[in-house]
């Protein structure tokens, strides 16, 4: 380790060695190269563009005055094409400036009609208060921002319903405050001319499903009050934002993809810690407490939270400042004190250039940790993703990124820390020890090549499209021409909620029949959200929706919340609430639940020869029963402690595929190997759906079976873990080929001998990773990719 380096960066940046000599002298730290696959992504001049001609000179100062000289040809591209009234959505990477794609025309509109008006949604507040004052800034005559959610004062809403031009508002906020309240906002929505959606991409699974349907509303508000109102979105690049778009807003969109603003170089690394030796066990002395679950312990890599922390050391001894993101709060402190460790044993006091940051810091404290990083008094830190949303800090010469953050939106925002103007930087992707994370560092063209992960909702979800229609029919009587609106299963909804009481048909329409409102949330998914209580305070942390609270609050859980730990004391079903306490224990808690499934209906399939593969409506009854408790630092299983939960019922949409036992006898798969084949092939399909779709495993279940009492086959069952389904079946169907080619080539390619967490085992099986065949999995997965069609 070379520390000479190191004392000299404190007076600010230093020239450091290129991206490329870094990573050679990392990377040949072990035996075996950990790096799979390097991408130069190179730097990119920007491509400016002219104003638009219809672009008032009044607002192109006001814009010049803000520092924007002229826009990206993205930027003019998606602008113009919202003047001339066409929907569009903006996709393209972190700060390439979307949002002056739909501040131009909308603010060239409220120039031009002194009348019209704009509304803006944003998932969260405070993105709506950072858009307030970025218009705000621009000072225009007449337009009047405000942002109208939960917190806007009584005294000033209607003023704001009255005079302000440009409304910043939530999709929560439509829902409960503005739609219902119509009447009140009918001088605002008659002239309403631009309807604004920034991130459209956090709208996915059944809270996008709602989102979906309160567009609706808000369009057969309009349309009542004579306006219709052009739709700009602004999404993260995905996997067909136009469809997605399409199904948000039920309206043809039009994307603009090509990203025109200027970019860094940044030379990327994938990397992949070792397999350590099948019976080494892990990677630190196991306590004598500590009793680990056998089949967990087969074989592991390397803990994707020490080679980090090994990174990190070895990057901040080169003199070079990193940031790490860390998926916890704890795993960031554990990679910080393990950097700290390595830096002390080298150069004693060379560890305190590294720090941890701790979600939840003051703004003061965190500004002071900014300073002291963009001054080079601090080297390394290792943070969770609470950093995204309170420091500002960019330009850094590299960025780790440990484990997959789940969507490559996420991947590419926290890459983008890395790169100062003109210099190269440095980002590495460490994988975990999962499937996805596996496959990705062995296909980079699914990291760097178009992307196929598609933002997924299901706006058909009877549990979503019923309450509301109920909230419509509260807003307006229904008539047979909206229904045509709210789209497919419409009908049938209605039918439900008079047969329910909940409307009265008449000759004009369908009514709502109570005086009081239908109670609707947004982010519930009909069950009960169970609220997660801080015990010592009272205090709030968050909800979660019925459907996931067996598995994240079950006593003894270790719950994260923006990034800060607590552990669960009690899960209080019958009250809908789980109490906790703030704590920080080395281990985190993984639940493991068993499940039976039948099959309702079947809404597609496709006949293959000896492989069939469906689609459709599932009863799925699963039980939490236990949870493991696993080491932080190192992943080793420290024991397994039974739960004492009721089964819980779930009407669902799932996707299946059954094969003929003749051709599993074929491919050579011994009838007492099926279970363990096809447990195997489901493990790792679940794994691989998030590739496709943007969900994480926790989103999906899965059942398989050597015989099926309703396939009457061999069969692997994926199924939507929210009730009425949230679209991922949907997806996996649709893209089912291309799925399980991933899940096949994943487990493959994976070294291990006998499957391992980065291929074929899975962290919530209820069966404790028994049976599993890894190599009759990819038998099995053969078969189905050589029938199916593509
Ligand atoms: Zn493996
Ligand atoms: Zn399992």
């Amino acid at each position: 380790m070379e520390s000479s380096s190191a004392a000299t960066v404190s007076a600010g940046p230093s020239p450091g060695p290129t991206p490329a000599d870094l990573l050679r002298r990392l990377r040949a730290r072990g035996a075996a190269d950990p790096v799979t696959h390097v991408e130069r992504v190179p730097a990119r001049a920007g491509v400016p563009a002219p104003w638009p001609s219809w672009a008032p000179p009044e607002l192109r100062a006001a814009f010049a005055r803000r520092g924007v000289v002229a826009p990206w040809q993205h930027q003019a591209q998606a602008a113009t094409l919202a003047y001339e009234g066409e929907h569009v959505v903006v996709a393209t990477g972190t700060a390439s400036g979307k949002s002056l794609a739909y501040q131009l025309p909308a603010l060239a509109t409220l120039l031009a009609d002194p009348r019209a008006t704009v509304l803006y949604l944003a998932p969260t507040k405070a993105l709506a208060a950072d858009q307030l004052r970025a218009v705000a800034a621009l000072e225009l005559e007449g337009v009047r921002p405000a942002c109208y959610d939960g917190d806007t004062p009584r005294a000033e809403r209607e003023w704001i319903r009255r005079h302000s031009r440009f409304v910043l508002t939530n999709p929560d906020m439509l829902h409960h405050g503005v739609l219902p309240g119509h009447a009140q906002w009918s001088g605002f929505l008659r002239r309403l001319a631009y309807v604004v959606i920034d991130e459209c991409h956090t709208y996915r699974g059944v809270f996008g499903s709602h989102v979906a349907h309160v567009l609706r509303r808000l369009r057969r508000q309009c349309a009542r009050f004579g306006s219709t109102p052009v739709f700009v979105l602004a999404s993260a690049t995905s996997g067909d934002p136009a469809a997605a778009a399409g199904r948000l807003t039920g309206l043809p969109v039009t994307a603009v993809t090509e990203d025109a603003s200027p970019r860094g170089g940044v030379t990327f690394a994938l990397w992949e810690p070792p397999l350590l030796p099948p019976d080494s066990g892990p990677s630190t002395p196991v306590p004598p407490q500590s009793t680990g679950d056998h089949d967990d312990l087969r074989q592991v890599r390397r803990s994707a939270l020490r080679e980090t922390a090994d990174l990190l050391a070895d990057t901040v001894a080169e003199g070079v400042r990193t940031l790490a993101f860390v998926r916890s709060r704890k795993g960031a402190e554990v990679v910080a004190a393990n950097a700290r460790r390595a830096l002390d044993d080298a150069v004693p006091g060379l560890g305190g250039r590294v720090a941890a940051y701790r979600g939840g810091y003051l703004r003061e404290e965190r500004r002071e940790l900014e300073r002291a990083l963009l001054h080079g008094d601090l080297l390394g830190l290792a943070s969770t993703n609470a950093l995204e949303l309170g420091v500002d800090l960019v330009g850094l010469d590299a960025v780790l990124i440990c484990g997959y953050p789940g969507t490559r939106a996420s991947l590419w925002q926290q890459a983008g820390r890395a790169g100062r103007s003109g210099q190269e930087a440095l980002a590495v992707l460490v994988a975990r020890d999962d499937p996805l994370d596996t496959y990705l560092v062995h296909h980079p063209e699914a990291i760097f090549g178009a992307p196929v992960e598609a933002t997924v909702l299901d706006p058909a979800n009877p549990y979503v499209l019923a309450p509301q229609l109920a909230c419509a029919a509260f807003e307006a009587p229904l008539t047979p021409a909206d229904l045509a609106l709210f789209g497919d299963g419409a009908k049938e909804a209605v039918d439900q909620l008079v047969a329910a009481g909940a409307l009265r048909q008449r000759p004009t329409g369908w009514y709502w029949r109570h005086r009081e409102r239908p109670e609707v949330d947004l982010r519930g998914e009909g069950g009960a959200p169970v609220a997660v209580v801080e015990s010592s305070t009272g205090r709030l942390l968050g909800t979660v929706d019925g459907g996931s609270s067996h598995f994240l609050l079950h006593s003894g859980a270790v719950y994260l919340h923006q990034g800060v730990s607590y552990v669960v004391d009690d899960l209080d079903l019958v009250d809908g609430c789980a109490l906790v306490h703030a704590e920080e224990p080395d281990w985190s808690t993984h639940a493991r639940d068993v499940t039976d499934l039948s099959v309702v209906s079947v809404r597609s399939y496709v006949d293959a020869g000896p492989v069939g593969m469906f689609l459709g409506e599932v009863d799925v009854t699963s039980q939490v029963v236990s949870y493991q408790r696993r080491r932080i630092a190192t992943g080793e299983v420290i024991d397994t402690r039974p739960l004492d939960l009721p089964a819980r019922e779930l009407r669902t949409v799932a996707v299946w595929f059954t094969l003929s036992p003749q051709s599993l006898t074929l491919a050579g798969v011994q009838p007492a190997d099926v279970p363990g084949a096809l447990h195997a092939a489901e493990h790792a399909a679940i794994g691989l759906l998030p590739l496709m779709a943007t969900c994480d495993r926790w989103d999906i279940g899965g059942l398989s079976t050597a015989v099926h009492q309703d396939t009457e086959a061999p069969t692997v069952f994926v199924y939507d873990g929210h009730p009425g389904g949230a679209g991922f079946a949907e997806r996996a169907y649709g893209t089912a080929s291309a799925w399980l080619r991933a899940t096949r080539d994943a487990i493959a390619e994976c070294g291990c001998e006998s499957g391992c967490p980065s291929c074929v085992q899975s962290p919530k099986c209820g069966n404790g990773n028994n049976p599993l065949s890894k190599p009759d999995a990819i038998r099995v997965l053969d078969v189905v990719l050589a029938n199916l069609p593509e």
